[in-house]
This record gives C-alpha cells, structure tokens and sequence, in this order.
C-alpha cells in the first residue's frame, strides 16, 4: 500500500521528530528543513554573493560546470540522507528527490548515479544515489562504473579526497556532445563528483552537472 494512503487510513509519524504527519514528515518539519537559499555559486552551490562563480571555482576550476543542490547538511537533513544511505529507508529517497526537483532545469542527456563498487553494492544491497536518480530521470546506471574500491571519502581527510578517487571512474560508452547529470545524496568537498565529471568529459561529455540533495557547507 502507497505510503500516503497508509497514513491516511491510520495516521503516521513524522519521520523527524515522531509527531503526527500525514506523509514522512511533518507540516513543521517540511517547513524547517535546512533549504539552501541563493544566492550560491552556480558551479558548485556554495554561498557566493550575488550568486557569481566564487573564488575557488574560479582559482581552480572544477571538471563539473554546474551543481544544483536542495538542502544544507545540517539537521535534519543529514539524518534523512544517513537513514536512507546506512538503514535502508528507502522510502525517503522520493522524499528527498521531491526536494531536489524543482531546483533542475534544462536538458540532459544521461542521469548517472554516482557508482558503488560491486563489492559495496553487494553488502548495501542498493544504491543510494540510484533510488534518489530514478525520480528525477531514466537512470543509466551502468553508463559510468567505480573501477576500485577506495575507502570511503569520509574516513579521509579533506586534502586526501582527491588523491584517493583519482582514476575510480570508467565510462562505458562514448558520449560525444553529450550533456549529462550525475546523482549524488551529499556533496561534501566534490573530489567524487570532480573526478567523474573529468571521466565523462574524457568520453566526449560536453557538460556535466551534479544533482545532490544536500550540501555540506564549510562552518568556520
Ligand atoms: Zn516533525
Ligand atoms: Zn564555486
């Protein structure tokens, strides 16, 4: 039975704070959610006043051209983006695709889940960024592939990240002039999203874009 009806019918609980909601979260909860608000830098969705390409992008230019991003990750979108990773509640994934729907415009080619390796795809059972992509597009999944299990971005620090998914990638197909999106539940410092965006544009991809629902935001 559809989520929506189910709580309908008997009445469910806001998947935050536990109270009363007709869907996954409650009407206070919805309207509290940490939502990014411009202006950002267009390229990488970091605060930028007056929303121009910002002083990182521009010192160093990512192989992305654009990321579109609908939440901070800051309760309690975090614990929404954990669940959905590490508990399995799949159900939040149309939830939070819902979020980041609006935030897209223009065409694409290819939505493209950000890969696990076969091994870690094994062990989860699914993948995150697949359940999150197939809301916003056909997905082709296999279009890009993780080559090698690298640890885990989060175990690292910061300045290591890039080193680390160096080479990770492998596009299956040729893609010449195509304009692609990839998928993604966080993007913290986009050494992952850098990387494949430089992998897809290797294959003939002319534009890339990052679709992510929430945004870590440096907190000095
Ligand atoms: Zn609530
Ligand atoms: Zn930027």
């Amino acid at each position: 039975m559809p989520l929506s009806i189910t709580s309908y019918l008997f009445g469910g609980s806001c998947f935050v704070c536990r109270g009363a909601a007709r869907g996954l979260l409650c009407t206070q909860c919805a309207a509290e959610l940490p939502r990014l608000e411009r202006p950002l830098c267009p390229r990488c969705a970091l605060e930028s006043p007056g929303g121009a390409i910002c002083g990182r992008c521009l010192a160093e230019a990512p192989a992305y051209d654009a990321t579109h991003a609908a939440l901070a990750y800051d309760f309690p979108a975090d614990a929404l983006v954990h669940a959905l990773k590490f508990r399995g509640e799949l159900a939040l994934a149309p939830l939070l695709a819902g979020l980041l729907a609006p935030k897209l415009a223009g065409n694409v080619d290819h939505v493209v889940p950000v890969p696990l390796s076969a091994q870690r795809l094994r062990r989860r059972g699914y993948n995150q960024a697949v359940e999150i992509a197939r809301h916003l597009g056909k997905v082709d999944s296999g279009l890009c592939q993780r080559t090698r299990d690298a640890p885990p971005q989060i175990e690292l620090p910061y300045a290591e990240r890039q080193r680390n998914v160096r080479g990770a990638f492998r596009c299956t197909r040729a893609l010449v002039g195509a304009r692609v999106a990839v998928v993604d539940d966080v993007m913290t410092t986009g050494a992952t999203l850098d990387e494949i965006a430089r992998t897809l544009k290797a294959a003939g991809a002319v534009h890339v874009e990052n679709w992510v629902v929430a945004r870590t935001l440096p907190h000095v």
